[in-house]
């Protein structure tokens, strides 16, 4: 599999080194998983592989097993957490497609009836309210 377009200075990278802030609420060796800081919904979630690569088309296949176990687990927290009435997962590959970060992930957006998905990338939420969403997916990924 190719890295070939691979930019290391995306904001994605730069979160997984450290070199900028994100509210986490999951991290193993392979995977982790943060708040979206422009929710499409209450309690949006991005799960990201730390392998390097620009989105599913150019991945090694062997990122999305463990990648994926970890999806559902964020999905099944951030049901309960939220009580939502059910869960969108969604992934983008190229700016045709919607994709704005070009490092692989995956959105967990939970879901409640009649509600519809606010934009893409649309406004920043406060720090206060991600760190309290990220804090009940925590309490429901650790019950
Ligand atoms: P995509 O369009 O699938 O590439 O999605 C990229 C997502 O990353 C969007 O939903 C943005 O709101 C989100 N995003 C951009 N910058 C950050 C950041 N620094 N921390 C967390 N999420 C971010």
């Amino acid at each position: 599999m190719t890295e070939v377009n691979y930019d290391t200075g995306n904001i994605f990278a730069k979160i997984l080194r450290g070199e900028i802030p994100s509210h986490r609420v999951y991290e193993d060796k392979a995977v982790v998983a943060f708040m979206d800081v422009m929710p499409q919904g209450l309690g949006h979630t991005l799960v990201v592989p730390k392998a390097p690569s620009r989105n599913l088309l150019d991945a090694n296949p062997s990122t999305f097993g463990p990648l994926f176990a970890v999806v559902q687990k964020v999905a099944q927290a951030v049901k309960r957490a939220f009580d939502a009435d059910g869960v969108t997962i969604m992934q983008f590959n190229e700016p045709a497609s919607g994709q704005t970060v070009y490092h692989l992930h995956v959105h967990v957006i939970p879901r409640f009836d009649g509600i519809p998905l606010k934009p893409h990338t649309g406004a920043m939420e406060k720090p206060e309210v991600l760190a309290r969403n990220a804090e009940k997916i925590r309490a429901a990924l650790a019950a």
